[in-house]
């Protein structure tokens, strides 16, 4: 076991509950695979909660990071800064939103705590509708949104803040329901919640809800949605944390997926822009972008050395079409796990898209929450060289599945035939 693991709780608080009964400590990686403090190795597919986005030790981002270390690491957002202009310049290029403008910070949290500042400003309202088991950040504002309780740690939000159904659909009400029936459900519940409350500042979702268990509603839902914002003139701010940059193969934004209605008022991104480097950031159209009326800055949103990264990992992602990758591989992979599904009696389903697939868990013969076998599977995969991740709602009882958007065939098939002994041992 790591000596460190005695040590930790003194840079991490107790609420913090580590992956694996032994924790890891990871020392390298290299393209999808990273090793541990055993010189262990394993294939990575979880990406360090997706942050790794193309490969772990890309040599182009390696590169640009060294380089612009030399020259200088930060200077100050109060002056010009090129790398940072470039990144916003590019991002806005494929952002899909007319007239964009971005504006750096450091994380998601702060990202959606922005998108926040600027839907409340820009409508003089701090209520705000939000999905049952989202989770868009842990700052104060943003536990306010968070319908997952188990990562909502207080009730006490500066926002009033209403939850509708949309986000989930493998238990709950409407689970029964197909497509079509199951969103005009959905939107008929966002109509009766907007019948009894002060008119809201935005609706803040993710297409895909990524801690919550990479469930995902029907195409075209926020589509739907939007119209019945628009007819009130509510924001629609989309949280594509987990969800951009091509991840969902189909689309180069979640958003993609429910676009008839035009694209959102308001994108938050973070992750894996920077490959590892703390990039979070807002996308709006200049009218919103620009409605705050005093100074306001992040310190050390956009640093020249974090926005090298970013240049770099978005080059790499746009010139090798890593969203086609995801498409492809994702699609092989999620049609293989298919197929376990269908022999494992607790794996109740395989969802997602892309390179984002999300494998719930039920008790077998039953529609119950299985977060022992979530477990078991988990330790069993990291025993056979395969790092996952797990999440889902107030049951933790569905495996993550994001690895690095470069992932090959073979990688695929590799991680597959471990999953699949993971989660027949979990079942045997
Ligand atoms: N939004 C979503 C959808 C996320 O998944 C996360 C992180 N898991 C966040 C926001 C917060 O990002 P960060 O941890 O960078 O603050």
């Amino acid at each position: 076991m790591s000596d460190l693991y005695s040590r930790h709780r003194r840079v991490m608080p107790d609420w913090l509950a580590l992956y694996y009964d032994d924790p890891i400590e990871i020392t390298h990686g290299e393209g999808r695979h990273v090793w541990d403090s055993d010189g262990n190795r394993y294939l990575d597919f979880f990406g360090g909660i997706l942050t790794t986005m193309t490969a772990h030790a890309l040599p182009e981002v390696t590169k640009a990071v060294s380089e612009q270390a030399g020259r200088i690491l930060h200077s100050s957002t109060l002056y010009l800064n090129r790398p940072m202009v470039e990144l916003a310049e590019r991002i806005a290029q494929v952002s899909g939103i007319p007239d964009a403008r971005v504006f750096f910070t450091t994380s998601g949290t702060e990202a959606n705590d922005t998108a926040l500042l600027l839907a409340t400003t820009y409508r003089r309202s701090n209520t705000v509708l939000a999905m049952r088991n989202s989770y868009h950040g842990r700052s104060f504002s943003t536990v306010g949104i968070t319908g997952n309780r188990s990562w909502s740690p207080t009730s006490l939000s500066p926002l009033q803040t209403l939850y509708v159904h949309g986000g989930v659909r493998t238990r709950g009400p409407f689970a029964h329901l197909d497509d079509r029936a199951f969103t005009d459900a959905c939107v008929a519940d966002l109509r009766d919640v907007l019948g009894h409350t002060r008119p809201p500042a935005a609706l803040i979702a993710e297409p895909i809800q990524g801690v919550g268990g990479f469930t995902s509603p029907p195409d075209g839902l926020y589509g739907d949605f939007h119209e019945v914002l628009k007819e009130r003139g509510i924001l629609w701010i989309s949280d594509e944390v987990q969800t951009g940059w091509g991840r969902t193969g189909d689309h180069f934004w979640g958003w993609g997926a429910h676009a008839a209605s035009g694209p959102p008022d308001i994108v938050t991104f973070a992750k894996g822009i920077g490959n590892g480097a703390s990039i979070g950031g807002v996308i709006a159209r200049a009218e919103l972008m620009n409605c705050l009326d005093a100074n306001s800055i992040s310190t050390f949103g956009g640093t020249q050395l974090t926005m090298a990264a970013g240049l770099a990992n978005l080059a790499y992602l746009l010139d090798h079409d890593l969203q086609g990758n995801a498409r492809r591989v994702g699609g092989l992979l999620i049609e293989r796990l298919r197929a376990v599904a269908a022999q494992v009696p607790g794996v109740r389903e395989i969802r997602g898209r892309g390179l984002m697939i999300g494998i719930e868990l039920a008790k077998p013969g039953t529609d119950e929450a299985d977060p022992q076998a979530a477990s078991a599977v988990l330790e069993a995969a990291r025993a056979g060289g395969l790092l996952i991740g797990k999440g889902g709602g107030h049951d933790t009882s569905a495996l993550r599945v994001a690895p690095p958007l470069s992932l090959t065939v073979a990688e695929a098939e590799e991680g597959a035939a471990i999953l699949e002994e993971a989660l027949r041992s979990a079942y045997s």
